[in-house]
């Protein structure tokens, strides 16, 4: 057990809600404070963004009992829904049978997350915008404006949780040796909604991911317990089909008419929520150190932001949380050695998860029509299946496994060099289900 210290956490996200539970657990005092008023009180404003929940995030909710609870209001999808043009549904399962990845609402899961928070003790102090910090005394300045009078708190410990443009991280970042960098891509996004049926069922199959790839763009969709689906349009903010050419509601109605035709019901919804929801940016963010002696340290998007292609920037926060939480089991009262752990652990994951999700980008923006990728995903698919112990493919390792990331990158590498080596086959494309082929896998990979 550790001596209760004072902590203040800045964010009450997703992240700074759950840490505040573990804290809590630990038997500290906590307090969070967040600019935003409580979301428990805000009117839904009728945009719906999902999330996708998978073993990492489940495994940080079951460590404090709170995974039962949480799947009461996540829905789980088993497959992929490809929908490809001119092609009939296409269904492509996770991996086996009941590996799912779960759909749930982030503000539902935010709004639970506190109410749970709130129910262990933890003091929530809203509309409350934390300006500056002194790292060394974990004072924080709280206040209307940067210009307005502020409030000053002193803490023994305050966790950044304030997300990928973090305040606090922010104060971190004039030290010298301070490293950082963040890197927009050149894709926007923005939700869209599909309405349930009149009868409440979902329009579409509610226990799949739906994708609809077309090269440079994408949309996707999750579905929500009320049978609406949250879709998210991937698209370039420049060139010929990008966000720039769409102005209009008749050029989004004629983009989707022309791109999505099997989603032809759903193109008023569509273009009605094309024209009214922002578009997005996506940035990827990376610094270090995360901490500041026993002080200060960062958690979640305010110390790794990544592009949202693995469906893992939650995840790997709720990672962070639980690898915090056994150190301070074994480490006690050490905070020193706890943030200094903590930070060298979680780093090299950290920026392996950040490189995964920028592949994924790549690879799904410049790559799936791409002839001889998709011979090699077939290639891969089918040795998997003949010899699943010896091929986990890397977006099993990363979604379903609790495995470190840099372990998922490194074997991924492995596999691509063999999967280089195999497409240089002499008549690849006639021999790829040949024994010949297999053997060679099984040769290159060591058997
Ligand atoms: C399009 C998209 C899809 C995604 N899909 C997935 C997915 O499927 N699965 C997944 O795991 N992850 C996904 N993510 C990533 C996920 O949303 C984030 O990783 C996660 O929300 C980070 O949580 P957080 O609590 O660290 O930060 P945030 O959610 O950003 O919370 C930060 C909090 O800090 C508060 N705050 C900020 N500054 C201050 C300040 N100065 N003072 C006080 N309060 C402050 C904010 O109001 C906010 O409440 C996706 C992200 C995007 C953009």
């Amino acid at each position: 057990m550790q001596t209760p210290k004072n902590i203040a956490i800045i964010g009450s996200g997703l992240v700074g809600s759950l840490l505040s539970i573990y804290l809590k657990k630990h038997g500290h005092k906590v307090t969070i404070f967040d600019r935003r008023p409580d979301i428990r009180t805000v009117q839904f404003s009728g945009r719906s963004i999902n999330l996708a929940m998978s073993n990492r995030g489940w495994k940080a909710l079951a460590e404090i009992g709170l995974e039962e609870e949480v799947k009461k209001i996540a829905i789980p999808l088993y497959q992929r829904a490809l929908h490809v043009n001119d092609s009939p549904l296409y269904f492509q399962k996770y991996g086996k049978e009941n590996e799912a990845i779960w759909s749930i609402s982030r503000g539902r899961l935010n709004r639970k997350m506190i109410d749970l928070a709130e129910g262990f003790g933890v003091d929530f102090r809203f509309n409350e915008k934390v300006w500056d910090i002194e790292l060394p005394e974990a004072k924080i300045y709280t206040g209307k404006s940067e210009k307005s009078k502020w409030k000053e708190y002193k803490f023994d410990i305050v966790f950044g949780c304030d997300g990928a443009f973090s305040r606090i991280r922010h104060k971190m970042q004039r030290r010298s040796r301070f490293d950082y960098s963040q890197d927009f891509i050149d894709v926007g996004y923005k939700e869209l909604t599909i309405p349930p049926n009149e009868d409440g069922s979902h329009r579409l199959d509610k226990n799949s991911f739906h994708i609809w790839p077309r090269g440079k763009f994408m949309l996707i969709a999750m579905p929500n317990i009320d049978g609406s689906f949250t879709c998210t349009l991937f698209l370039p903010f420049e060139g010929e089909v990008s966000f720039e050419n769409i102005t209009s509601k008749g050029e989004a109605k004629a983009f989707f008419k022309k791109y999505f035709p099997n989603v032809r019901k759903e193109i008023e919804g569509l273009t009605k929520s094309f024209m009214k929801n922002p578009t997005s940016a996506m940035v990827t963010m990376k610094c270090y150190p995360w901490t500041y002696w026993d002080k200060v340290a960062l958690v979640g998007d305010a110390a790794h932001a990544v592009v949202p292609f693995y469906g893992q920037g939650m995840n790997a926060g709720f990672e962070d949380i639980s690898v915090l939480n056994h150190l301070m089991e074994e480490l006690g009262d050490d905070w020193e050695a706890i943030f200094e752990r903590y930070q060298k652990e979680r780093k090299p994951n950290a920026d392996a998860i950040a490189e995964l999700s920028y592949r994924n980008f790549v690879e799904m923006s410049s790559k799936t029509a791409d002839l001889n990728f998709m011979l090699q995903k077939k290639i891969e698919k089918r040795f998997a299946q003949k010899h699943p112990d010896k091929w986990i493919p890397v977006y099993s390792r990363v979604t379903f496994s609790d495995r470190p990331y840099t372990e998922a990158l490194a074997i991924g590498d492995h596999q691509e060099h063999i999967m280089q080596e195999i497409m240089q086959m002499p008549s690849i494309q006639k021999i790829w289900d040949s024994d010949q082929v297999e053997q060679r896998m099984l040769q290159l990979l060591g058997y």
